[in-house]
């Protein structure tokens, strides 16, 4: 089916290609450059098409210039902001921009609304009385109301994920009483208000189902606590591809349809991969941290803490046979990679095995810890996967924990009480001598208590993780 000229039809076509590639491409490090070039052509190629199909449709010269206008507008903050932005502040952003898409795909339904069921009591427009003759009535008032559902929902829950990752408001799980009968409750009333709304398209129906899918948007990502975010991440990716979609059937366009659903399904398989590897149950997760129960906060007294110094670092370092660097974010927010690279090369010129253990959701985002140790040019072979060297700390001498904390947390493999129970972690503790790298005795990010902090084998190196690793050079 295509809906628009012939010429911008057969673009549309090229930029799904275009897109279909560009996931392609960016599933393999070695061509991910490559299928970013091929995402941007398509989106290039998309918009001109979509000013092309707005010319072959006679859009008025002022609506005209708003669209191209608003497309500058966009492309200039757009630019800016990828310019600017920090590579700890990416999550954030990314869950900033699926809240776009929701807000959009909502204010697509409601103007759906307003140009065909809004007019079936006055002088009905000419979409609904051509709707009205092909008997697809029924389908627009669907259409409308699960794109305003889809939309609203990842509007709210982006906007909460988006305050999350930034700290401005706690990653804690939202208690309430209830919570998950709540959630249901919701989805059971927008059922019934999209049947309803489909036999009598009433403006008070919409208004109810935008308030109640606001609502359940913003409680489900509320209920997830901080240690789940990854999924709940991608989760919303995943949302905000369907909600492309449903704008597309709603506007008839074609390609929105196809990287809508593109994006749907490519989110909601990295959700499930990302379950997987956090030992996490895929529908709890989607259903706002359904069946997780958590226990009361952690106040154990796990005794007292040991310091070293940079010094005394420096000569464990220089007797040691093997050591593992273990990043986190902590690693990023300091930039420590380059100092991290320069104490591999000279321990490795003397002879010491280090390798990196890279935990799947260290940092806070997918691959963080590989891109800066790759931007920091550290060989690939020594950068493992958690899976790939788990079994290796036993026997290890030293383990440097360099700004990572939920992801070496003995707690999620001892307690089964603890809110990151049963996500699999880095078992440094099994090492000889662990030397964590932080400024405080604080949590991390799942805000919960780090037993290992208080072990016999670990001592703490506090200060900015770049000035501690400075002073351990300085030394050797
Ligand atoms: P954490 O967030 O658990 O801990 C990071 C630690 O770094 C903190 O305890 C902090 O302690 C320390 N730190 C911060 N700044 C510095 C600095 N300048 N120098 C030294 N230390 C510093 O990190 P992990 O990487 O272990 O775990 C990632 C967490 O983020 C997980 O809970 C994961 O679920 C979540 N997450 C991951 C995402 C992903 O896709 N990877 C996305 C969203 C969330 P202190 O303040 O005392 O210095």
């Amino acid at each position: 089916m295509i809906t628009v000229g012939t010429t911008a039809g057969a673009a549309y076509i090229v930029a799904a290609l275009l897109f279909i590639l560009a996931l392609a491409g960016l599933s393999r490090h070695e061509t991910a450059r490559a299928g970013q070039t091929f995402g941007v052509t398509g989106m290039a190629v998309a918009l001109a098409a979509t000013v092309a199909a707005a010319v072959h449709r006679d859009l008025s010269g002022a609506g005209l210039t708003l669209m191209i206008g608003a497309m500058a507008v966009g492309a200039a903050i757009g630019l800016w902001r990828a310019r600017v932005v920090p590579m700890t502040g990416m999550p954030e952003l990314i869950a900033l921009l699926h809240s776009f898409v929701g807000l959009a795909a909502v204010l697509v339904g409601w103007n759906g609304y307003l140009h065909v069921e809004a007019t079936l009591h006055g002088p009905v427009s000419g979409q609904a009385a051509a709707l009205q003759a092909r008997e697809l009535l029924g389908i627009h008032s669907a259409e409308v109301f699960i794109g305003v559902f889809i939309g609203a929902v990842t509007f709210t829950g982006s906007i909460v994920a988006f305050l999350k990752l930034s700290a401005r408001i706690r990653s804690a799980p939202l208690m309430l009483p209830g919570r998950n009968r709540l959630n249901l409750a919701a989805l059971a009333v927008c059922a019934v208000l999209t049947t309803w709304f489909v036999i009598d398209p009433a403006l008070w129906l919409l208004v109810a189902v935008t308030v109640v899918a606001l609502a359940l948007g913003w409680h489900l990502v509320a209920s997830i606590g901080g240690g789940d975010m990854p999924v709940v991440v991608s989760m919303l990716n995943s949302y905000s591809g369907w909600a492309a979609a449903a704008s597309g059937f709603l506007l008839e366009n074609d390609l929105l349809i196809i990287t809508g659903a593109l994006v749907g399904a490519s989110g909601a398989y990295l959700s499930s991969v990302m379950c997987k590897a956090m030992n996490r149950s895929f529908v709890s997760v989607i259903a706002g941290g359904f069946g997780l129960e958590t226990g009361p906060a952690d106040d154990t007294d796990y005794g007292e803490h040991r310091e070293i110094t940079a010094e005394g670092v420096a000569e464990l370092l220089g007797t040691a046979d093997s050591v593992i660097i273990t990043p986190g974010y902590g690693m990023a927010v300091a930039q420590a990679q380059y100092g991290v690279a320069e104490l591999t090369r000279r321990l490795r010129d003397l002879d010491v095995d280090v390798r990196f253990g890279i935990h799947p959701v260290a940092g806070r985002l997918p691959g963080h810890m590989n891109v800066l140790l790759a931007e920091a040019k550290v060989p690939y072979d020594i950068v493992l996967e958690m899976d790939e060297i788990n079994d290796d700390f036993d026997g290890t001498t030293v383990v440097l924990v360099i700004g990572a904390n939920d992801t070496v947390n003995p707690a999620a493999a001892e307690d089964p009480g603890s809110p990151i129970a049963g996500m699999p972690v880095l078992q440094v503790w099994n090492a000889d001598n662990v030397i964590v790298f932080k400024r405080s005795m604080a949590s991390g990010y799942a805000g919960v208590q780090n037993p290992l902090f208080y072990r016999e084998n670990s001592a703490m190196l506090f200060g900015d993780a770049k000035d501690r690793v400075e002073d351990i050079l300085r030394v050797l």
